[in-house]
């Protein structure tokens, strides 16, 4: 059918329109499917995303008709965008290409479902906009695993999140954690729950670890625009002068890198312990914990740069007692060194790239107070 071989050349010009070149959901390079009834270009991921409820066909794999054709030609990304994500609240979080599920679902849904941000409906939801929201989470137990339905606040008033016990919520709250250190990352691998939120905060001089879910995608995504959306007028009191530019990058942060690695003690002739590594980047802190979900850490490891005596490289450990694993990671600080092992070569890599990218980052004004804190 020559009009379907002309419709296919014509769409793959439109591919390269700017905004078209990326998809409109998620910014992977690239992308080879389209929705006609919405007119974006979207990856391979997104699309299955869209395929529920949106109409998808491949650009390059289906047959197009001339009519669909024409329909992406007066629309595409561009368009899509300026309608779509018209009124996307400076704090929204948008995904990419690497996030979970559970972020990617509901962007999509968010923008052209629910059609939060055209600034046409009663979207935005008070939720994140309000400043105040509540409701009920299921929280991990401190001491053991089970989940539990825990009521929490989320107030920008006083710049808290507060929690409560289900039976005493009388007694008042169990924590009332503030805003100021407050960080939230998804990680649904980790709490074994495609839900699962890390609710993070300083507690003296520990960091304290609550894992959360909600059963409902849109609320757990809601839960943690409200969060975003607090955070971000805490930093707007706390760094006045700030640009957008410089405090949205800061609401929230995804860990560098995690994971297993076994660790020996200060003389490196102690045996060899299993530990879950967290690489804070921004915070240049290494924590480690006994389990991967435990509440707080067993120790953390300030991370500075190799001009202040800070150092990270391959090693081979001269004493190995039991140690499982080979592939060592030796870390120097101005005062001592630490010798980790990892199980593969590949995790030996990926965590001398991590330690690499944080020890040749300029240390900020305020990484020198956080070092002071720690020795
Ligand atoms: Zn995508």
């Amino acid at each position: 059918m020559a009009h379907h071989e002309r419709n296919k050349r014509q769409l793959l010009e439109l591919l390269k329109r700017p905004l078209n070149g990326r998809c409109a959901d998620c910014g992977a390079p690239d992308p080879h499917w389209a929705s006609y009834k919405l007119g974006v270009f979207v990856c391979l991921t997104c699309s299955g995303i869209h395929r529920s409820w949106s109409h998808v066909k491949s650009v390059t794999l289906d047959l197009w008709d001339d009519e669909l054709v024409e329909f992406m030609k007066s629309n595409g990304n561009d368009i899509a965008r300026a309608r779509f994500e018209k009124a996307v609240p400076a704090y929204y979080y948008r995904p990419q290409e690497h996030d979970c599920a559970v972020l990617r679902e509901q962007w999509i849904r968010a923008k052209y479902e629910r059609m939060e941000f055209t600034g046409e409906t009663k979207y935005p939801p008070i939720s994140y906009t309000t400043g105040f929201y509540e409701g009920e989470l299921w929280k991990k137990g401190k001491e053991n695993t089970q989940f539990l339905k825990r009521k929490f606040v989320l107030s920008e008033r006083d710049f808290t999140l507060t929690y409560y016990n289900k039976k005493d919520e009388s007694k008042g709250p169990k924590a009332i954690i503030s805003i100021r250190d407050l960080n939230a990352t998804f990680q649904p691998e980790k709490i074994g729950h495609p839900q699962g939120l890390q609710i993070s905060y300083q507690e003296g001089a520990h960091t304290r670890n609550l894992y959360v879910y909600h059963k409902s995608s849109e609320e757990i995504v809601t839960w943690f625009n409200a969060i975003r959306a607090a955070r971000y007028a805490y930093l707007k009191t706390a760094y006045p002068t700030g640009s957008d530019e410089e405090l949205i990058p800061k609401i929230t942060r995804n860990y560098l890198k995690e994971g297993y690695m076994e660790k020996t003690g200060p003389m490196q002739k102690e045996q060899f312990k299993k530990r879950w590594f967290v690489l804070d980047s921004q915070k240049r802190k290494l924590l480690y914990f006994k389990d991967q979900l435990d509440a707080e850490e067993l120790g953390v490891i300030f991370i500075g740069t190799e001009n202040n005596g800070y150092s990270a490289r391959e090693c081979v450990p001269q004493h190995s007692r039991g140690n499982k694993w080979r592939c060592g990671v030796a870390v120097t600080t101005p005062q001592r060194q630490f010798v980790f092992m990892c199980e593969q070569e590949m995790e030996q890599k990926e965590w001398m790239d991590a330690l690499r990218q944080v020890l040749s980052r300029p240390m900020a004004p305020q990484d020198y107070t956080t070092k002071v804190g720690k020795t």
